[in-house]
C-alpha cells in the first residue's frame, strides 16, 4: 500500500511551511527546501544503521560507516543552506535522515544554529 503520509526529513518536503500550535506540543514546521540545517550540523551524522541502509548510494559518498561530510556539511547536500537545497541521495538516504522529523526540537536547535529561527 502506498505511504501517503508527509516526509520526515527536511531538505526534500515538497509541502509548504505549516504553522502548529505551540500549544499542541510541536514546533512550526519549516521550508524545508529552504533550509538544510540538519544536514550540515555535524561531520558525524548521518550514520548508516544495519545492513541494508545506504543501499544505493555510491561509495564515493560514503565514509566510515557514514555520509560522507565536508567539514560538518554532509556531502550529498546540494545547494545553499537557507536559501534553496535537495538532498542529491533523497530516494536512498539514510535511515536516520527519513527519521528525522522537521519541526522537531531537533530541527528547530539545529536551525537555530544557523540563524534560521528567529
Ligand atoms: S543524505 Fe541527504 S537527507 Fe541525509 S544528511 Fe545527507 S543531504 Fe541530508
Amino acid at each position: 500500500m502506498p505511504d501517503h503520509r508527509p516526509p520526515t526529513h527536511p531538505s526534500i518536503s515538497p509541502q509548504p511551511p505549516q504553522d502548529i500550535d505551540p500549544q499542541d506540543g510541536l514546533y512550526a514546521i519549516p521550508d524545508c527546501e529552504g533550509c538544510g540545517a540538519c544536514c550540515s550540523f555535524s561531520w558525524e551524522w548521518p550514520t548508516l544503521i544495519g545492513d541494508h541502509d545506504g543501499d544505493g548510494i555510491p561509495a564515493y559518498l560514503i565514509e566510515d560507516g557514514r555520509m560522507r561530510c565536508d567539514g560538518d556539511r554532509c556531502a550529498a547536500l546540494a545547494g545553499t543552506i537557507g536559501d534553496s537545497v535537495h538532498c542529491r541521495v533523497y530516494a536512498d538516504r539514510p535511515l536516520v535522515c527519513r527519521e528525522f522529523t522537521a519541526g522537531s526540537e531537533a530541527c528547530h536547535a539545529v536551525r537555530a544554529h544557523f540563524g534560521l529561527d528567529e
